[in-house]
């Protein structure tokens, strides 16, 4: 079985095509790690494309915030701004969806998802300190996490932490990683729809248990199409710029 790993789309629906059409035929599974919406212009046309897909779904903070599970009020002026705009575009069914999606972690099929940590789904894991007690209490040996929207990870062997850096340099599309025994994992497949590591190209996973691999990929996509959507839809200036720089 072969999982298509997804994280922070963030309404992007080009950069969600873009992906899925180099993965084609590349996945059994897909499994989506929450932040479907918030930020981009087409809420709507990810959340279908996610129910479509079948994806093994947990909530983000911007899915909890948009879906009103969660109070908009800690969110930056700009994330609100744009929540806010969300919430006007969602069909009802599709608020519906956000609403009922699962908190993390939960476990498929042997490996664990997340979207902030394993102990907060809002924490930011963004350096090794932080990967600790998650690396050393995970249920399994691989956990993927989001919302940092920086492609890699963090890996534990013995008392042991280290960064992984995993993005593929931009000659290429993919890089794999060797998952070996006895080593722990918690592994970032990137942002599909705001990528944050100075690589506009939009990032996922895929993953291999039977071959030991995780592959980490980078696609690029029409930015200056989504760009032009988020102007029309009168989203806040500073989302529509950084797409630009991957920032
Ligand atoms: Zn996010």
């Amino acid at each position: 079985m072969r999982y298509l790993i997804i994280s922070d789309i963030h309404a992007n629906i080009t950069a969600l095509d873009a992906a899925l059409a180099s993965a084609k035929d590349k996945w059994d599974k897909a499994v989506c790690l929450g932040d479907l919406v918030g930020y981009g212009p087409d809420p709507n046309e990810v959340i279908d494309c996610i129910r479509s897909l079948g994806a093994v779904t947990i909530r983000g903070n911007h899915d909890k915030a948009v879906a009103g599970v969660e109070n908009i009020d800690d969110f930056n002026p700009i994330a609100r701004a744009a929540a806010m705009w969300t919430r006007e575009q969602l069909r009802p069914e599709n608020r519906e969806f956000l609403h009922q999606l699962a908190q993390g972690p939960k476990t498929v099929d042997g490996f664990s998802i997340v979207h902030g940590s394993i102990y907060d789904e809002d924490q930011y894991v963004y350096a090794p300190e932080l990967a600790v007690e998650d690396l050393k209490t995970a249920p399994t040996p691989v956990t993927f996490f989001g919302h940092t929207h920086l492609q890699g990870g963090f890996t534990l062997r013995g008392e042991d932490v280290q960064a992984l850096r995993a993005s593929p340099p931009p000659s290429r599309e993919s890089l794999s990683v060797a998952v070996e025994p006895g080593t722990t994992y918690m592994l970032n497949p990137g942002s599909i729809g705001q990528p944050r590591d100075g690589n506009p190209r939009a990032g996922f996973a895929i993953a291999d248990f039977e071959n030991r691999t995780v592959e980490f990929w980078r696609i690029s996509y029409d930015v200056a199409l989504v760009q032009q959507r988020m102007t029309q839809a009168g989203l806040p200036e500073p989302l529509i710029l950084r797409l630009s720089f991957g920032r």
